[in-house]
């Protein structure tokens, strides 16, 4: 079973989850999440050496991942030109013994995880990029702060997220509901306070 998902959206959704996560990772998270990645990009070389030098390692190459994948994620969310993707590999022409003829091959040029990585990233914008959107709702107030009026409008959830379909412009149901409330509140045109909403039926 893969870890990452079968479809390119999945794939996709996998990029997303990791982008958006919290560093730090525990060790194990690490190693996890390369595994995950030599999925996603095909096997990419652990040197020996002592442990906590390949976890170093490890932790350095992902985070480096991460980072590039961050800022392509970023683009898409902006619609701008996604560059540096690299180049698709010349091909070469191999001597088939057998059929006594040259036959024109893709080889696979050894490259770098990371080039592989933000290669396989490319082909997944390419398919799905146009979901990739931030969240347009309202952004949820911090607890404890209860702020009134002109203030709580400020500011949007912005989380970046994969959309399931293009007409979906907020990242949760949560942030869906919180949209409604508010428009709800601001057409009602009720005191600042919002009130504790009685039971309808409709
Ligand atoms: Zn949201």
């Amino acid at each position: 079973m893969s870890r990452i998902g079968n479809t390119l959206w999945e794939q996709l959704k996998w990029v997303l989850d990791n982008v958006d996560r919290e560093l730090p990772r525990s060790d194990p998270d690490w190693l996890n999440l390369w595994f995950e990645a030599h999925e996603f990009a095909g096997p990419a070389d652990t040197p020996d050496g002592r442990a906590e030098e390949v976890q170093l390692y490890i932790q350095h190459n992902l985070a480096d991942m991460l980072e590039t994948f961050r800022h392509m994620i970023d683009f898409a969310t902006w619609r701008h030109r996604i560059t540096g993707l690299p180049r698709p590999p010349a091909p070469e022409l191999a001597w088939d013994a057998a059929a006594q003829r040259y036959r024109k091959e893709f080889r696979d040029r050894s490259e770098s995880f990371g080039t592989r990585a933000l290669g396989e990233l490319g082909e997944l914008l390419e398919a799905y990029g146009h979901l990739v959107k931030r969240c347009q709702a309202p952004a949820r107030l911090k607890p404890g702060r209860k702020k009134k009026g002109a203030a709580a409008e400020a500011g949007l959830c912005n989380k970046r997220f994969l959309a399931t379909r293009e007409t979906q412009i907020y990242c949760s149901s949560a942030c869906l509901a919180r949209t409604v409330e508010r428009k709800k509140a601001a057409r009602s045109k009720a005191p600042a306070r919002p009130a504790r909403k009685k039971k309808q039926t409709n």
